[in-house]
């Protein structure tokens, strides 16, 4: 895990020409499913409700990371002030979790590694991988799948971190089966994804069906998600309709964390992309 190396930057640097979020390594999400997310459970009597009950809010384990300042005011994220994006600035720290990355805005550094790795108990989906997130991101997950289950919504952790060393093998690997454009596809290149980050997870409906695909948003958990996943500090980052903007296609299965704050601010302000809410340029593709 820790092999960074010498090797691995070069790699990196020699222009590994990725493309895609990197969430599918079993293909590109076919394009037709892009049905409305329907919410089984979507008024879920959470005592966090919409309000930004933050769960996870700079609570218990998120102590080393300078967040931005995700201030108790953050239960006024309902109210039409707060769809105002935070001040500018931080999204390029990948240690804050208002860090934005796609295609324009790799990590810097490129292999950065998350400090405060922690292991949430979730339930793995099938071919899950061991699942990691930042604290504050792991904290909130665990709160996030207990309250899809109180809703009856069965949800399941396929993918969390994915540490630098990691995405160039799994880029690589597509890059020898498909060629550099066929691995754009369905990998991201080391560095831009965000994964990468601690913040980001792959989820799945317990029932396996749909695993990341785009129908995944016609699943109870996808449903669930799509309308609940803000109340817990999470975004459904590649939104339909914003391949222009994200660079990539919809990917209702993965989820990013940014806060109750933002993610809420988000949800109510109707804006489908960070890059949208947060005021930066579109990132199509890369430079
Ligand atoms: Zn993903």
């Amino acid at each position: 895990m820790n092999a960074a190396k010498p090797v691995v930057l070069a790699a990196a640097l020699l222009g590994l020409a990725g493309l895609m979020a990197g969430c599918a390594p079993a293909g590109p999400p076919s394009a037709g499913g892009s049905t409305t997310a329907v919410s089984p459970g979507g008024t879920s009597a959470s005592p966090s409700a919409s309000a930004g009950g933050s769960p996870s809010q700079g609570a218990g384990t998120a102590t080393s990371s300078p967040e931005p300042a995700e201030t108790s005011s953050s239960a006024a994220s309902k109210g039409p002030e707060t769809k105002k994006p935070p001040a500018q600035g931080g999204h390029d720290d990948p240690a804050r979790i208002d860090v934005v990355v796609n295609k324009q805005r790799p990590l810097q550094p490129l292999d950065y590694f998350p400090a405060d790795l922690a292991t949430p108990a979730l339930t793995a989906g099938p071919g899950g991988d061991g699942t990691q997130l930042r604290a504050a991101a792991a904290d909130a997950a665990e709160q996030m799948f207990a309250a899809a289950a109180a809703d009856g919504v069965s949800m399941t952790v396929l993918s969390g971190f994915r540490s630098y060393e990691t995405q160039i093998s799994t880029y690589q690997h597509w890059v020898d089966v498909n060629g550099k454009a066929g691995a754009d596809r369905v990998s991201a290149r080391p560095g831009f994804s965000e994964h990468q980050t601690g913040l980001s997870l792959d989820i799945g409906d317990a029932s396996g069906s749909c695993r990341l695909e785009a129908c995944f948003a016609d699943t109870p958990a996808g449903g669930w998600a799509a309308q609940n996943a803000h109340r817990f500090g999470f975004v459904v980052r590649y939104q339909p309709g914003q391949e222009s903007v994200t660079g990539y296609s919809p990917e209702p299965w993965h989820l990013r964390y940014v806060g109750t704050r933002d993610a809420g601010a988000m949800f109510s302000s109707g804006a489908k992309a960070l890059e949208t809410y947060y005021g930066l340029p579109a990132a199509p593709d890369y430079r």
